[in-house]
């Protein structure tokens, strides 16, 4: 069933070039936006929107100046090198395409009001914290449309499906009223640490915070049992669902995680579709780093624009995995879910 439903993807051809990934990635990191925006354009009917440039003044509403300053200083110079231990990377001219990057969120921002769904491709950089890069994101431009959502008196969910958890925007809104769906992979120490179950966020986020962390070697129907959490965005009653799709988890992916196929980014697409019956979407492309990449970030807006697709023949995980992700569930689904 196709949809009459109007989806916007911001681009600037400039996305191709701008990566923030560890060197020995880069290439692959910039060959998924480049092969995202082809096939998009050859299988999706969508809305094509330039981005601004965000300033500096939007930068600080979720950096420290000293941090800030740093991206500033670091971009005047003509090496390359990592803002971190050693994962995002920085090079000349930087702050402009973050400048680029964060001005992408906006943009959404504002077409949102006049389409059903808004896509950034380049975007959904859920680790960095508010005075540190961290995992190839060198500012946190989730966070941001979240403040700009809350300052407008939007009520938010947020579904970030990725192979890592999004520690950042759980720092950044442990104590805001936003519910917050965490689906990543983790077991017991796999990148970035964070995301324990008992984690549930505090004063007006006390009870927002879902982790659900899938065992490492998770199949498409391990995910699939795993999405039934996302039910609770519905008695939530979102306005706005901001979703961030990394597609890292593919079997296939250089950062070896999940076994999952991109038929689980589709019916990701799907869900979210059937949850947003009365909220906008703001989409993220996330992370991804492998040959199927930008066909999944694609199938995921196939399912958001109401049709399923098989891509790949389905993943299968083993029984022992079925069990802990069956039991993670019904732990989750346990706790209070009374949002009035
Ligand atoms: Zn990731």
């Amino acid at each position: 069933m196709t949809s009459e439903k109007l989806l916007g993807i911001i681009w600037d051809d400039k996305f191709k070039d701008i990566s923030f990934s560890h060197h020995m990635i880069r290439d692959i990191s910039k060959e998924r936006i480049r092969r995202f925006i082809e096939i998009a354009r050859k299988k999706l009917q969508f809305i094509e929107i330039r981005p601004e440039i965000a300033t500096v003044e939007d930068l600080l509403e979720i950096h420290s100046k000293e941090y800030v300053n740093k991206l500033q200083e670091v971009s005047r110079i003509p090496f390359s090198g990592y803002l971190d231990g050693g994962d995002t990377v920085h090079y000349p001219g930087i702050f402009e395409d973050v400048l680029l990057v964060l001005g992408a969120s906006k943009t959404a921002l504002k077409f949102s009001s006049y389409v059903d769904y808004v896509y950034v491709p380049l975007g959904g950089f859920h680790h960095a914290t508010y005075s540190k890069p961290m995992g190839f994101c060198p500012i946190n431009d989730v966070a941001y449309l979240v403040f700009q959502l809350l300052m407008k008196k939007e009520k938010v969910a947020i579904v970030d499906v990725d192979a890592h958890h999004g520690n950042g925007i759980q720092e950044y809104l442990y104590d805001k009223p936003v519910l917050k769906i965490n689906i990543f992979a983790y077991d017991g120490k796999f990148f970035p640490g964070t995301g324990r179950v008992d984690e549930r966020g505090a004063g007006e986020g006390k009870g927002l915070n879902y982790n659900f962390p899938l065992p490492l070697g998770s199949g498409d129907d391990a995910f699939e049992l795993a999405l039934k959490i996302l039910d609770i965005v519905e008695s939530f009653s979102p306005t706005y669902i901001v979703v961030v799709s990394g597609v890292d988890g593919h079997k296939d992916d250089g950062l070896k995680s999940l076994e999952l196929t991109c038929n689980s980014y589709n019916l990701l697409g799907l869900k979210v579709r059937r949850l947003a019956r009365t909220s906008k979407v703001i989409g993220y492309g996330g992370g991804g780093y492998g040959r199927m990449s930008s066909e999944c970030m694609v199938s995921f807006l196939q399912g958001l624009l109401g049709k399923k697709e098989e891509l790949e023949v389905p993943t299968i995980s083993s029984g022992e995995i079925i069990k802990k992700v069956k039991e993670t569930l019904s732990l989750l689904l346990s706790f209070s879910q009374d949002f009035s």
